[in-house]
């Protein structure tokens, strides 16, 4: 009998562990940039820290860039990589800036369940700043993806010439 509570201990044990090494993995994420949070404060907008660092989501049609159509690249707006193209983006009707892909390799995902279910988070693959979400509604006749990013996290670097 006791052996039997002592198994079950042991098994239960180890569930737990292998949970938390799970999460452990998942946070070290490593970024080619990494600041404080107090240096990043210092150096974004309020509105651009909400979005970048607590992975908030700016009002609706509140963004400039939401109708944005010059020719040019969408930066990160805290350290500078380029993400999106211009010849990407589209109006999807939401209020947010939206493409059809992103520049491969320089946007990262996870998951985010905050709001109860799950859908795709992305984020800067080298700052790791939040951008938005990518869903599946997306123009059919190109990549059916819809890249829904917030505008306070992006920089327009429009194209010369
Ligand atoms: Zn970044």
């Amino acid at each position: 009998m006791k052996k039997i509570v002592l198994l079950a201990v042991i098994s239960l044990f180890f569930s737990c562990n292998s949970s938390a090494q799970k999460k452990e993995t998942k946070e070290k994420e490593v970024f080619t940039i990494t600041k404080s949070e107090a240096e990043w404060k210092a150096q974004l907008t309020e509105e651009q820290y909400h979005v970048l660092r607590e992975a908030g989501t700016e009002r609706p049609f509140s963004s400039p860039l939401n109708k944005n159509d010059k020719k040019g690249v969408y930066h990160c707006a805290a350290c500078d990589t380029p993400l999106f193209k211009s010849e990407h983006k589209f109006d999807s009707g939401t209020g947010w800036p939206s493409f059809d892909r992103v520049i491969e390799g320089n946007v990262a995902f996870g998951t985010d369940t905050k709001i109860g279910y799950t859908r795709d988070e992305e984020h800067c693959a080298t700052c790791g700043g939040h951008l938005g979400h990518v869903f599946n509604d997306g123009p059919r006749e190109t990549t059916g993806k819809r890249h829904c990013i917030n505008g306070d996290a992006l920089k327009f670097v429009p194209t010369e010439g």
